[in-house]
């Protein structure tokens, strides 16, 4: 991040603005607004700022910019036509420790001021760290027309009636009032209507809590579902498994508790029991606990076990499908996983040994023509596999492909016959979750690979 968003209580403290055209107008008028004592130095004054000058809301030194003008000041905007002398206050600014915007001119400035969207007390301020200032522009432009014109009195409604909403069930009844039809009888301006309806949901009783168990499906976080988006926006806590990449974690609601519960290969961080009692008790508590799981929560993720407690319990819970591993890598790797001329069936299986160390397959099942075989969770497993599926018939050069980091920016792709797939998967390497493929439908990814990630291979 360039710049650190931050709104500044400018009130009664002094400002110093060079320059006096449009552009400083512009400016003067802002700073105006959240109450600084402006103080422009410029020889000609834009009509509109002569009228402020003469007002007296406004002081004008009629002079040069000199670094001792700087004196005093919290914040420097230089925004006179002149783009050299601009850049030379923010650097007598800057060794001064003020802070200094140079309009139109990011790289001196040590402050850049949003597109902003004014709703007041609501604020929206759009940055593109100075990168794209028309983008920020139309977005605005986008979301003025979107955005209720009375936003700002729902702030103001809300803002002023905090200290009436108790603290621990703040969020929540403030929620409530935002869904209910309060929060639409203040957008017409309804005032009365609206305290009514305020009234109705300090007088409820508490809701209980809930589980949502969610799939954030196999990395790309487009691939997320808008419901649990939605969720991921309303939770009080996260229990997510190691699996879930950043990109996906930084949807969830800021002030969310992130518990890492995650599962790593041969390293149990927390026993399944512990994740199903933590689920348990924290519902109990009437928290809204978003269990969040890699690719479908129904597919190899245990996720029946984690809502059994649940269901028994009476905890209410909701189960939100994500894309499965194997669809996320099919797709992304161009391999269809069936299709009439290869496929007719697909299954999936999980490579993962047993407690005992063994693999517990249907090998016979497996070999069967005509079919795609998606193994999950094979990796360590995976010379033995290979050599079991040959053993009962595969021949030496079915399609094999291994799908590493499936969907994301790192995706890596091996293509190999099964033979040679577990050699070729020590020289391909990878730390991450990787899937393999098996069946004639892998040799449709010459045609149809589409995807390009950031390390292609
Ligand atoms: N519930 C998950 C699977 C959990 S088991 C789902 O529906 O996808 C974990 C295994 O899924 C990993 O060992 C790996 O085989 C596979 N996997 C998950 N994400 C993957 C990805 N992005 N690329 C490749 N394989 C992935």
């Amino acid at each position: 991040m360039e710049f650190f968003p931050a709104f500044l209580r400018l009130r009664g403290r002094p400002v110093l603005v060079i320059g006096a055209g449009e552009v400083a107008l512009r400016k003067v008028r802002l700073l105006q607004k959240a109450g600084a004592s402006v103080q422009l130095v410029a020889r000609e004054l834009h009509p509109e700022l002569a009228a402020e000058v003469a007002a007296g809301r406004l002081r004008h030194l009629a002079a040069d910019y000199c670094p001792s003008q700087l004196d005093g000041q919290r914040l420097l905007v230089a925004a006179s036509s002149d783009a050299r002398l601009n850049r030379r206050a923010a650097a007598d600014a800057e060794a001064l420790g003020l802070w200094a915007n140079v309009v139109d001119d990011p790289a001196p400035s040590t402050f850049i001021t949003p597109a902003l969207i004014d709703r007041e007390p609501l604020l929206l301020a759009i940055g593109t760290g100075g990168s794209a200032p028309v983008l920020a522009r139309r977005l605005r432009e986008r979301l003025e027309a979107e955005l209720p014109a009375r936003l700002g009195e729902l702030a103001r409604f809300l803002g002023e009636r905090r200290e009436r909403l108790p603290a621990p069930r703040r969020r929540r009844l403030t929620e409530r009032f935002l869904d209910g039809p309060g929060a639409e009888a203040v957008l017409r301006g309804d005032l009365a209507e609206a305290e009514r309806q305020l009234d109705t949901v300090l007088a409820e009783a508490p809701r209980g809590g809930e589980v949502y168990l969610v799939g954030a499906g196999p990395g790309d976080p487009d691939l997320l579902t808008f419901r649990a988006l939605r969720l991921m926006q309303q939770c009080d806590v996260v229990l997510h498994d190691a699996l879930i990449p950043p990109a996906i974690l930084d949807l969830v609601r800021r002030d969310a508790e992130r518990v890492d519960v995650g599962k790593r290969r041969a390293r149990h961080t927390l026993p399944q029991e512990a994740i199903n009692a933590e689920l348990l008790a924290r519902a109990r508590a009437g928290q809204r606990v978003l269990r969040l799981k890699g690719g479908d929560p129904f597919v190899f993720g245990r996720g029946g076990e984690e809502i059994e407690g649940l269901a028994a319990a009476g905890i209410p819970f909701q189960v939100v499908p994500g894309i499965t591993a194997a669809n996320g890598c099919a797709a992304y790797a161009g391999i269809p996983l069936t299709h009439r001329d290869h496929a007719q069936s697909v299954v999936f299986v999980t490579g993962h040994r047993r407690a005992d160390g063994a693999l517990d397959l249907n090998w016979a099942q497996l070999v069967q023509p005509r079919q795609t075989v998606v193994i999950y969770m094979g990796r360590s497993a995976l010379a033995e596999l290979c050599a079991r599926l040959l053993e009962h018939g595969l021949a030496p050069a079915h399609p094999a492909a291994l799908v590493e980091q499936g969907s994301t920016p790192r995706q890596r792709v091996l293509v190999a016959p099964i033979a040679e797939l577990p050699a070729r998967a020590e020289t391909f390497g990878g730390e991450g979750p990787s899937l393999v493929i098996l069946g004639s439908v892998v040799t449709l990814r010459e045609r149809l690979a589409w995807f390009t990630p950031d390390r292609p291979m």
